[in-house]
This record gives structure tokens, C-alpha cells and sequence, in this order.
């Protein structure tokens, strides 16, 4: 897909403002309160970000990977939690646009792109997260519809959200396992609650839910490609966007810790000059900001490859694993940077601090990310 620089420098530019004037004021207030931004909600609505992968055939903004996680990583510079709301939601909408049933796309994914349904992926169970093929909510076959029994956590949007992507298995005994799991819409109705909502070190503002499916009854038109068995690599397929957009926080992050650092340590005296004319602290500086590049280089290599329908799981790992062991980094540092104010809610910085080390564990851990790197270097050398 090619990129329409002039359109990305605009939409970058609105992205921008939109992040100064709206999120920036508020970040430390809702993440403190743990309060969701509601009125964020709708801003995103407006600038189309509910639809920013959609193509525009079904109302989206079609953007390429590549400017998406630019506009990922400018949020997650100032504060990373509001990214939340649609990156999980487009990963669903992204399983529907690459798997879906024509009359799938057709129906829901106009409403993902205005934001009429939103939500995200139900995958982890309390007994199940990287080895995803051992979970054990089940959808039975029950005339033209399936019923779905089982629990989720830790799933972004599980609240506020009305329309998961669900995953289960629709022959538990299936060997491989695999072929045993499908991919289902779920709105939310009878059957479908909310169990909890969880609490958490970091990534605060954004809801995490621990879902419940007690006999709940989803149409077949609903399952995702219309065929059971497909939906371990519907879901696959939906993480290396998944994947990109991680590390697309991870860059933005480890950015906006170093810039804040950066501007705290020129501003900070001891010992008659500003910190930033210490040694130590410049090559702390230093190290952060080529961090900081190198995750972004990384970040645009996995989009570029996405965008043109390669194969990138290799790249999409490198780039994130790199980029939020960069965030978690770079955070660590500006703290010592900050010296004792780093431990203040004054501060943005402990912010990053809590929230960077989501990253190393979301979409595939950083062991799991390293494995499949790895797989891959073996099958290419092959
Ligand atoms: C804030 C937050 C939001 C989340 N949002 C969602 C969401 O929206 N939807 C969703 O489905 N899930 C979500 N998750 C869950 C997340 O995807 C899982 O926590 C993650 O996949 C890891 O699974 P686990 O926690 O069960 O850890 P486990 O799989 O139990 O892993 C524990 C440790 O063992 C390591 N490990 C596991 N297997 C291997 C192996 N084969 N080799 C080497 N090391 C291994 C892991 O890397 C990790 O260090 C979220 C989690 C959090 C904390």
C-alpha cells in the first residue's frame, strides 16, 4: 500500500493537536482516578479512529499499518492507555476484514469504523494465555446458532465495549488442537456478562474485565469466515497487526520518557549546573534517545512489510520485543534522571513507569515473541 505523505503529515498534524489539547491535560488525573475518558471516546469517534485500518469501502479510513502506528506511537508519547480503546478493537475488526464472510463485512464492519460497536479480542482465560490452544470456553452447535460457555480476563474493552471477538472450541478433542477453535462475534446480551473489573499496576483508565459466558447464544452467522476450525489463525493473523501496534506504543513511549528526561534534565541544577552536563546523565540520555530510534526504524520495517502483504512475523516480533523492552528502558532511566521527584504523582514519569511493562506481556510475551523470532530465522535459513 503506498503512503500519501501529505495526507500523513495532516492527519499526524491533527493527531498532534488533538493529543496536546485533549489527552495531555487529563492524562494524570484519569489515570490516577482510574476513571475512563468517556469524552475521549467520542473525540476518537470523530477523527475516525475506530476505523483507522478499516478500508474505506465499509467507512474506515484505510489507513496503512504504517501511518497507524505513527499515530499509535504520538499518543503513547504523552500517555498510553487511551491507545487501548481502538487497537484491540481494530485487531477484531482486522480478523473480520482478512477472514469475514462478505455479509460479515458488510454488516459489522461499518459499525466497527464509526464506533457504533466497539470492544476487542477475547482470548485468555484464567487458565490459558500464551499456550492460547488450551483454553476451554466452548460453542456448541445448536441449530442455526452456537452456545458458548466459558470465562475470559483480562480483556480490554470487556466493559465498555459491546462486540468481542471471541475464541473457543468448537471440538475440544480435535487433534492438533487447533483445528478445533473458532472465532465468534459476540455482542453483548444474555449469557454474556461482566465478571469483574480488574485492577492494575499500570494501564489505568482503560477497562479489564473478566468476562462470563453462561449458555450464551450467538447466531452461526456470527463465526467468524463462516467455517469452524479456523479461528487459532483467524486470531494469528489478527496479532501481527497486533504485534506492530505494541511496539508502535513501545517506540512512543521510550520517546516520550527520553524527551521528558531530557527536558528535566536541562532544567535541573546540582553542583552549580544542569544535570544534562553530567556525564553520567548524558550518557544515559544518550543511550534512551538511540533506544528510542531504533524501535521506531523497527516499528515502520514491520509496517512497511504489512502494508505490502509480505510475510512479517519475524519483523512485527523484532519490532515488538525491541521496542517495549525499550519502554520498560527507557522509563527505568528517566526515573533515575527524575532522582527523587520520579517517585512523585506529580510527575508523568511514574506513569511510564507502571505502564511500559504491560507491553513486554500483551499480544505474545517478549519469551514467546523471542520464540517465534527465532522459529523464523531457522525457516528462512532453511
Ligand atoms: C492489562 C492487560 C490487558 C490485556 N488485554 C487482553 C485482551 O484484550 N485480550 C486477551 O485475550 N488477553 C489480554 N491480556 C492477557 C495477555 O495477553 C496475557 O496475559 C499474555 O498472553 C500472557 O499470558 P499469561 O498471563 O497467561 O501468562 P502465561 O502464559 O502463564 O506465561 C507466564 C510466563 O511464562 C512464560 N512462558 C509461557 N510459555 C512459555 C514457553 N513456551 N517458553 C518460554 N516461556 C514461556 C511467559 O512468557 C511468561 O513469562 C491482557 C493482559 C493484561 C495484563
Amino acid at each position: 500500500m503506498a503512503i500519501d505523505t501529505d495526507l500523513e503529515q495532516q492527519i499526524l498534524a491533527t493527531i498532534d493537536k488533538w493529543v496536546d489539547q485533549e489527552l495531555k491535560p487529563i492524562a494524570r488525573e484519569f489515570d490516577q482516578a482510574d476513571q475512563y475518558p468517556d469524552e475521549l471516546v467520542e473525540q476518537m469517534k470523530e477523527l475516525g479512529l475506530f476505523g483507522a485500518t478499516i478500508d474505506e469501502e465499509y467507512g474506515g479510513l484505510g489507513l496503512s499499518a504504517s501511518t497507524y502506528a505513527k499515530i499509535v506511537s504520538r499518543i503513547c508519547e504523552v500517555w498510553m492507555a487511551p491507545s487501548g480503546i481502538f487497537n484491540s478493537h481494530l485487531i477484531m475488526a482486522s480478523c473480520v476484514q482478512r477472514a469475514g464472510t462478505e455479509a460479515q463485512k458488510a454488516h459489522f464492519l461499518p459499525k466497527f469504523a464509526s464506533g457504533e460497536l466497539r470492544g476487542g479480542i477475547g482470548l485468555t482465560e484464567p487458565d490459558a494465555g500464551s499456550d492460547l490452544q488450551s483454553i476451554r470456553t466452548v460453542a456448541r452447535r445448536e441449530g442455526d446458532s452456537y452456545v458458548i460457555n466459558g470465562t475470559k480476563t483480562w480483556i480490554s474493552n470487556g466493559i465498555n465495549g459491546n462486540c468481542l471477538a471471541v475464541l473457543t472450541k468448537t471440538d475440544p478433542l480435535a487433534e492438533p488442537r487447533h483445528k478445533g477453535m473458532s472465532l465468534f462475534l459476540c455482542e453483548k446480551g444474555e449469557g454474556f456478562s461482566v465478571g469483574k473489573k480488574l485492577k492494575k499496576l499500570g494501564y489505568r483508565a482503560i477497562d479489564s474485565a473478566e468476562l462470563i459466558f453462561q449458555d450464551f447464544s450467538v447466531s452461526a452467522d456470527n463465526l467468524i469466515g463462516g467455517e469452524e476450525g479456523k479461528g487459532f489463525q483467524q486470531v494469528a493473523g489478527g496479532l501481527e497487526l497486533g504485534r506492530i501496534n505494541i511496539a508502535a506504543r513501545g517506540a512512543g513511549m521510550a520517546k516520550g520518557a527520553t524527551d521528558m528526561a531530557l527536558a528535566y534534565a536541562m532544567e535541573r541544577k546540582t553542583f552549580g549546573k544542569a544535570i544534562a552536563e553530567h556525564q553520567a546523565i548524558q550518557l544515559k540520555l544518550a543511550e534512551m534517545s538511540t533506544r528510542a530510534a531504533a524501535a521506531a526504524l523497527l516499528v515502520q520495517e514491520a509496517a512497511v512489510k504489512y502494508d505490502q502483504a509480505e510475510r512479517c512475523d519475524l519483523e512485527a516480533g523484532q519490532a515488538k520485543f525491541f521496542a517495549s523492552e525499550s519502554a520498560v528502558q527507557n522509563s527505568l532511566d528517566a526515573m533515575r534522571i527524575f532522582g527523587g521527584y520520579s517517585y512523585s504523582p506529580e510527575y508523568e514519569i511514574e506513569r511510564f513507569y507502571r505502564d511500559a511493562p504491560l507491553l513486554c506481556i500483551g499480544e505474545g510475551t517478549n519469551e514467546i515473541q523471542r520464540m517465534i523470532i527465532a522459529k523464523q530465522m531457522v525457516a528462512r535459513a532453511g
